[in-house]
């Protein structure tokens, strides 16, 4: 599936998917496989709509683009915005501003990382953290993100004090790698 999201302009994903389903009533990338091809046709067409909404021509997907190449079935469905949609209709960002307290984890599927989110209201000082962690593992660092590599982990830290850590997808492993580096 893909969908082209411009804010406050088109319908969120969360127009479309309200909650999250619960965990395990979905199959994943990990449990059910990828059919290889379909992550070329799904990038191409994601490609294509970015092209045309920085050059602002042709037709952009105006909802859902559901391709299933196993059973070769090309399906588009036009998305509303609804007003009463939390994130883009009330301006509530749960699940980027970790509203429900406490340090968010989650894993990233196929991708052996954990995202982890520490939660609303933190900043981090990207330059200073660069500067400590020197001494201690390779960090490369820009005015978007700081990526540290240590032993066998890389973690990508953002200024919101997000940050992937790859190398694990154990959310406790995650958090503590954090803990350890970032100390939040
Ligand atoms: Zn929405």
């Amino acid at each position: 599936m893909t969908m082209t999201i411009v804010p406050h302009e088109s319908a969120c994903l969360r127009c479309l998917f309200n909650r999250e389903p619960p965990p395990g009533t979905l199959p994943t990338c990990d449990t059910a496989g990828v059919i290889a091809p379909i992550v070329n046709v799904m990038a191409s067409i994601a490609s294509a709509e970015a092209l045309k909404f920085l050059v602002g021509a042709g037709t952009r997907n105006a909802g859902l683009i559901n391709v299933d190449l196993w059973e070769n079935t090309f399906d588009s469905f036009a998305v509303a915005r609804r007003d009463d949609c939390v994130a883009c209709g009330q301006g509530k960002y749960e699940y980027l501003e970790g509203a429900r307290g406490g340090t968010m984890t989650a894993s990233l599927c196929g991708r052996n990382a954990v995202q982890v989110n520490p939660g609303r209201g933190r900043a981090l000082d990207l330059t200073r953290l660069a500067e400590q962690l020197r001494g201690v593992g390779e960090v490369s660092v820009n005015e978007y993100l700081l990526k540290f590599s240590i032993d066998n982990y890389e973690l990508t830290i953002f200024p919101d004090a997000r940050a992937i850590v790859k190398g694990t997808d154990d959310a406790t492993v995650a958090r503590s790698v954090y803990a350890k580096y970032v100390g939040v």
